[in-house]
């Protein structure tokens, strides 16, 4: 692909945010940017702020820079407990709205208004521009959809007689499976539409024959085919087949890398299992699935198998009891109620907790330690 402001497109999103009130006469508030003790400007993360504590519209917003200068009352019963007396030392506690993504945005639009539980909603209109990139997809009208592969220079190229680029290079092999002859109708059409001047008829019930389209292009000068000699944009050589080549309408697809574009190291656990979160939303892990795991069970890398399985996502240690084979608890056995034969193991936190869930339903299994039966 190259760019040449092909594929170009607006991102609106929303953020939003309400101010409540709470049953003990408190409320959420809204605060102007927070500014430096010594140079009395804003801080860097408020620097989008209005003087109202909202980006204004026409503002550039960068990662992780406030939308909404929010907090909320730290205490919002109507009894305060002893322990929450102790936090009314601070009553306001900051949620600011942040701007969220790896691209800066800017504000469109701002809107202020009450809802319908009396309280203050407030929404913020972003908008990005964002360029082809590779990865974004692409579709023609034909169901013909594919992901950008390679962004090109213009000078490699290759070119047709008439010194045309192509904005866009579709694989062949596309179209055998998929058996889209409407797409190579259109090229055709189209190319001869615009060769001629004249629009073609191209409506489910009837169209232009094919053998007219090419007398169209024949008269014009080209191969009644649709294909043209084009030469390397690298080379400067004539490419060794024909190439067919003409305009297809284009329509750029939503699914965009920057909203798909995911990674982690460490992160949020899930409280029951204690294994990673899922989903890019939750900055989930990767899952090795099962076919993965056969894979590396494929390849006798048991030790690998041993990391991803267990030492990357929920390794836990539980002491067990060499005696009776049940878990303890900090070094003592609660069967036995002795601490002599207790040994410590690490096992995956969903494996001790499946134990315990048997345990539950009077189905007790006992962990045998190697040990104790050399
Ligand atoms: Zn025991």
């Amino acid at each position: 692909m190259f760019l040449a402001g092909f594929g170009r497109c607006l991102v609106y999103r929303t953020s939003k945010t309400t101010l409540k009130r709470y049953a003990n006469q408190t409320y959420d508030r809204v605060l102007g940017p927070k500014v430096d003790a010594e140079t009395k400007k804003p801080i860097w993360k408020h620097l989008p702020l209005n003087s109202d504590g909202i980006a204004a519209p026409g503002v550039k917003v960068d990662v992780r820079q406030v939308l909404i200068n929010k907090s909320m009352p730290s205490i919002t019963t109507s009894l305060p407990t002893e322990a929450e007396a102790q936090i009314a030392e601070q009553p306001y506690k900051e949620v600011p709205v942040v701007h969220k993504g790896i691209l800066p945005s800017y504000v469109e639009r701002v809107m202020v208004a009450p809802n319908a539980e009396e309280s203050t909603l407030i929404k913020l209109l972003m908008r990005q521009t964002r360029r082809p990139e590779v990865g974004d997809k692409f579709s023609s009208r034909h169901g013909q959809k594919g992901v950008v592969g390679l962004i090109a220079e213009q000078v490699d190229l290759p070119f047709s007689n008439e010194g045309i680029i192509p904005d866009l290079i579709m694989n062949p092999h596309g179209f055998p499976s998929r058996m889209t002859v409407g797409k190579m109708i259109e090229l055709l059409a189209g190319k001869a539409g615009v060769l001629t001047g004249k629009l073609k008829y191209a409506t489910a019930f009837s169209g232009d024959k094919v053998q007219d389209i090419s007398e169209d292009l024949i008269k014009c000068g080209f191969n009644y085919q649709g294909k043209d000699c084009m030469t390397s944009g690298i080379t400067g050589e004539p490419l060794q087949a024909y190439i067919f080549f003409g305009p297809i309408y284009y329509q750029k697809l939503k699914h965009m890398v920057v909203d798909k574009i995911h990674a982690r190291a460490r992160g949020p656990r899930t409280v029951l299992t204690r294994q990673p979160t899922d989903g890019r939303a939750r900055d989930g892990g990767l899952r090795l699935g099962e076919m993965e795991r056969d894979c590396l069970i494929g390849h006798g890398t048991s030790m690998l198998l041993l990391e991803r399985l267990m030492l990357s996502s929920d390794a836990f240690d539980v002491d067990v009891c060499g005696k009776c084979g049940l878990m303890g608890y900090s070094n003592w056995c609660h069967f036995c109620k002795s601490s002599s034969n207790i040994a410590s193991i690490r096992m995956p936190y969903a494996c001790k907790l499946l134990f315990q869930e048997l345990q539950s339903m009077n189905v007790v299994p006992r962990l045998k330690l190697a040990k104790y039966f050399e």
